[in-house]
């Protein structure tokens, strides 16, 4: 499917700040002009003329989010080509199953209620709150995840969650015990319509949870490889807690999670249903002392990520001297971040191995970079490995013994450059 020139004239600039609306934002890193993180190409494609679009980082003077200031439309990024498959880790998949039976726990009777999980995908987090008793729903729009959700005995609309999606379930289905959105939040191109929505949806005593990658784990760690055109918000307590008073919720609890390199729980009710816990406040305190509202910690953010490029990029330049030979392993969308800022192709990398069959036989987008089955690892053996997915990478240096086996050794990228 290719991009129709309607799609392409509703990708724009910001005009304010994505959850207050303000319109001082101040710019923290800039990324370069990239493609669609999530848009490998057949090789028929390498010829033809690739979208870039603006890359940047930048920060709200007035509610603090952290976010990027060019919207690629959102028809582009989830309906064309979207390869992303929760279930292909095992690390993710329990987290999910162990998400699903603690939210259940949080609730008193959870049996026959309602889940509806947003941006359900194949529906992981969804088998797992069906295995706990409840009645699950999805809300998807990639076409293939909904697809194989549906198959799987996971009800999905295959569509965006708005207002309308919500009155619609709330009709058909009644109210929702538990709303969720894992890696999701941060997406959504109509927020205001889809926190309404939940809004509208949720029962009365229910909870919304929201689990989204730390924005201050981000600029500690160095992690600017979270930032792509998916991502809008990079989101943190402070904001979060303004943005649902703003839209008649309450954010009343929050918790640290260790998935995807740092992730923060966030809970929302509707207001006064529990007790807010200290722990909302302590987390605001921390991130304003960690600095992450300070524009002149961030922009020490953007310094540490071009220190880190330059670090990186001395190492492969170095081994490539020395006649090594090196490749990637596994082709993550935030994996596209790194290799296009990096501007690292296949002067570096003969090819990026990849476990998820829709990514296969494809290119890595920008960089062009053959993607191969894990398994060629059986037969080659290159030198040094590139660990792109760097946040799984305990279980797939376990999955890769037989690289490491020859002697190859692998090299993680954030937080900092480290060769295993
Ligand atoms: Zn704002």
């Amino acid at each position: 499917m290719y991009l129709s020139p309607e799609m392409l004239a509703k990708c724009h600039a910001a005009s304010g700040c994505h959850m207050c609306k303000g319109t001082n934002l101040r710019l923290v890193l800039d990324l370069g002009s990239q493609p669609h993180s999530d848009d490998f190409l057949e090789e028929q494609r390498l010829s033809d003329i690739e979208f870039l679009y603006p890359l940047r980082l930048v920060s709200c003077a007035d509610c603090g989010l952290l976010q990027i200031d060019y919207f690629v439309d959102p028809e582009i990024l989830y309906r064309v080509n979207y390869v992303y498959e929760s279930s292909t880790t095992k690390t993710g998949t329990a987290h999910y199953r162990d998400m699903a039976a603690g939210i259940a726990k949080h609730l008193s009777n959870p049996q026959g209620k309602l889940a509806v999980d947003i941006g359900s995908n194949v529906g992981v987090l969804l088998q797992g709150f069906k295995d706990e008793g409840f009645a699950v729903l999805g809300v998807d729009p990639a076409q293939h995840a909904a697809r194989t959700a549906n198959a799987n005995g996971i009800e999905t609309i295959n569509d965006f969650f708005t207002v309308e999606t919500a009155r619609m379930i709330r009709e058909q289905k009644g109210t929702a015990a538990v709303i969720t959105g894992t890696n999701v939040f941060a997406h959504i191109h109509s927020l205001d319509s889809a926190t309404d929505g939940m809004r509208e949806l949720l029962a009365s005593d229910g909870v919304i949870v929201i689990e989204a990658p730390s924005a201050m784990e981000m600029i500690d760690k160095v992690e600017y490889d979270t930032i792509y055109h998916q991502h809008i918000g990079y989101l943190s307590a402070l904001p979060m807690k303004r943005y649902f008073e703003a839209h008649g919720l309450e954010l009343y609890d929050v918790e640290l999670q260790e998935i995807h390199g740092g992730t923060l729980r966030y809970f929302v009710q509707h207001p006064g249903a529990r007790t807010i816990s200290a722990r909302v406040d302590k987390q605001i305190a921390g991130e304003i002392a960690a600095g992450l509202y300070d524009i002149e910690r961030l922009k020490g953010f953007g310094k540490d990520a071009k220190a880190q490029r330059i670090e990186l990029l001395t190492l492969l330049t170095d081994l490539k001297r020395a006649g090594k030979r090196i490749i990637g392993i596994s082709a993550p969308a935030k994996g596209n971040t790194l290799l296009n800022f990096c501007h690292i192709d296949t002067t570096y990398l003969d090819y990026v191995t990849e476990r998820n069959i829709l990514k296969v036989g494809k290119y890595t987008p920008g960089t062009h970079i053959p993607i191969l089955n894990d398994s060629i690892l059986d037969t080659d053996s290159p030198d040094y490995a590139l660990l792109l997915a760097w946040n799984f990478a305990p279980e797939i240096m376990a999955n890769l013994k037989c690289f490491s086996e020859k002697g190859g050794k692998f090299i993680i990228p954030i937080p900092r450059v480290t060769i295993v």
